[in-house]
């Protein structure tokens, strides 16, 4: 089945119970047991909930896993899968990480003895350079995070796996109905599911899944040993937004081809970064590696004064955190997502003082270009 048909008919979407369309919200702690020496499946909830249970087979099979696990944020997923790791470890990580991402590397697993080298990951030799003897996993987005940068999946998971590493994946910007990092070899796919997965700027969530039966089994353990889950109104609440994931990445993605194209024609604006424009370096491999160039781009404008302009003047996109929501959203890597990391690195990474980054919504295309024609060219 195409994965539009999957997306409605998937995992577990029919109470079994009762024969709901909608899986109840189980808002439960604890579940009665009736023998002493013969406990049930459900015996507490930090264990299993059938409300995230649901969520969580919905969004393995949406990644062609076998397992896969709902999280209290994205940084919970991705902290507690980096749990994996161990004093010793070394790992190697495209260097326009997630700022959060880059936080907790360098300034909690690195204290726990996990070392990280970031690289430019649009480089295979560059990324096989910078593994050691004691390397044990390669953590790469896809595009990247502000500056959309692509690196090719299939090739970097066979640098670590030749090399004995896992490689981990932050899909967060194209969704699994993009891109299924799990398909291209790699080990394990990582979410901010509060972003385009959840996709109504309601939740805060995250997710892990992986397609490894041993790999699922040590997640597994980290996720109820160290407790970081996502509560069952947060995964009923996924669940249904993941239902129009297909409609709203078509939708936005539409709009936001159209966006890059008129951006790039603009005098005012210096740069455009979108993989689906035929001029970005990265244009072909997205193109193999994906089924589209998504819903997010960011630009950068000939000043300071104009890039403040714009931000604080749009009105169609919210001036805010984050992204991957029904209404677009305005940002300014340099002070949001990236502000955790400091100003040398941001600046060697090119996350300079004009550039902005724009999440499109599901807004007519029309008036989100004439809004932004209006605020840079008027
Ligand atoms: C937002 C985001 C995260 C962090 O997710 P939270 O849900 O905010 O904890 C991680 N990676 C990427 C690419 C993100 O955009």
């Amino acid at each position: 089945m195409k994965f539009g048909t999957r997306i409605i008919h998937t995992g577990r979407t029919i109470d079994p119970v009762t024969g709901a369309l909608s899986i109840p919200i189980y808002q439960t702690s604890t579940y009665r047991q009736e023998s002493v020496d013969h406990f049930g499946k459900y015996d507490y909830a930090r264990s299993d909930n059938p409300t995230r249970e649901a969520l969580e087979e919905t969004i393995a099979l949406l990644e062609n896993g076998t397992r896969g696990f709902a999280f209290a944020s994205g940084m919970a997923a991705i902290s507690s899968t980096l749990l994996l790791f161990s004093p010793g470890d070394h790992l190697v990580v495209c260097e326009d990480v997630y700022g959060g991402t880059f936080r907790v590397l360098t300034q909690l697993f690195s204290r726990m003895g996990i070392e990280s080298t970031f690289v430019d990951a649009t480089d295979l030799d560059t990324i096989a350079a910078a593994f050691r003897p004691n390397t044990k996993g390669l953590y790469l987005e896809t595009p990247s995070n502000p500056l959309l940068k692509i690196t090719d999946l299939a090739g970097a998971a066979r640098i670590a796996r030749e090399r004995g590493a896992i490689t981990l994946v932050d899909n967060t910007f194209m969704t699994p109905y993009l891109q299924r990092p799990l398909d291209l070899g790699c080990d394990v796919v990582l979410h901010s599911g509060t972003k385009f997965l959840n996709g109504h700027s309601d939740v805060i969530c995250g997710f892990a899944v992986v397609k490894d039966a041993e790999l699922g089994k040590r997640i597994r353990f980290i996720q109820n040993a160290f407790g970081a889950i996502l509560g069952p109104q947060d995964s009923w609440l996924v669940l249904r937004g993941l239902k129009t994931l297909r409609v709203r990445m078509e939708e936005s993605q539409r709009s936001t081809v159209r966006i890059a194209q008129w951006l790039a024609e603009q005098a005012r604006v210096t740069q455009v970064f979108y993989p689906g424009l035929p001029t970005h370096p990265g244009h072909e491999v997205n193109a193999r590696q994906s089924a589209g160039p998504g819903a997010v781009l960011s630009f950068t404008l000939e000043s300071v004064a104009l890039t403040r302009r714009l931000l604080e003047g749009m009105k169609l996109a919210a001036f805010a955190v984050s992204l991957g929501g029904v209404e677009s959203i305005i940002s300014y890597p340099a002070k949001m997502s990236h502000a955790a990391m400091p100003a040398e690195e941001r600046a060697v990474r090119g996350i300079t003082d004009t550039l902005v980054r724009l999440s499109v919504g599901l807004e007519d295309a029309d008036d989100l270009i004439a809004e932004l024609d209006r605020l840079i060219n008027g």
